[in-house]
């Protein structure tokens, strides 16, 4: 699973982290196990965006998730293209509803890459029930308002 982008706070970055026993249930389920893929840079400016990076840094680390949860360097146009054709699930957890668009998403769908995301932005608009997999907004369980 992949999540490469841009580490600006509202993305979310370190939402899976928020039950990390869990996750590491998850990712160690000895019959579906799979491996968790982080890309991104922080503005330079970012300093709570560049926080999220030192978090699942932090994780990554962690003996249950050693090989499991793995953080790439050096984000740019070749990294993201690699990334957005190469994972099998694209994870997009941004705050509703501050995702104007979530482009890689986009480029990770035109690659055959299947969508696990917030609709939002792009994916709100082209989830059609069978091509991907919704995250409803917790602030907005009214599923008729996300259709327009
Ligand atoms: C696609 C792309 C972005 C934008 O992705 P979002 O999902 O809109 O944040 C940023 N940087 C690179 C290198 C990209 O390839």
């Amino acid at each position: 699973m992949g999540f490469a982008r841009r580490f600006a706070t509202y993305k979310c970055a370190t939402l899976l982290f928020s039950d990390p026993e869990r996750l590491a249930r998850i990712i160690n389920d000895p019959e579906r196990s799979m491996i968790l893929m982080f890309v991104g840079k922080a503005h330079p400016a970012d300093m709570p965006g560049q926080e999220l990076i030192c978090t699942i840094h932090e994780f990554s680390l962690r003996p249950e998730f050693i090989g499991k949860i793995i953080l790439l360097e050096g984000y740019g146009v070749a990294l993201a293209r690699k990334r957005v054709t190469g994972v099998d699930v694209w994870l997009n957890t941004p705050e509703y509803p501050l995702e104007a668009s979530g482009t890689s998403g986009e480029k990770a769908a035109i690659n055959g890459v299947i969508n696990l995301s917030v609709l939002n932005g792009w994916w709100g608009e082209c989830y059609n029930g069978e091509n991907g997999w919704p995250i409803y907004p917790h602030i907005n369980q009214d599923k008729s308002e996300l259709s327009n």
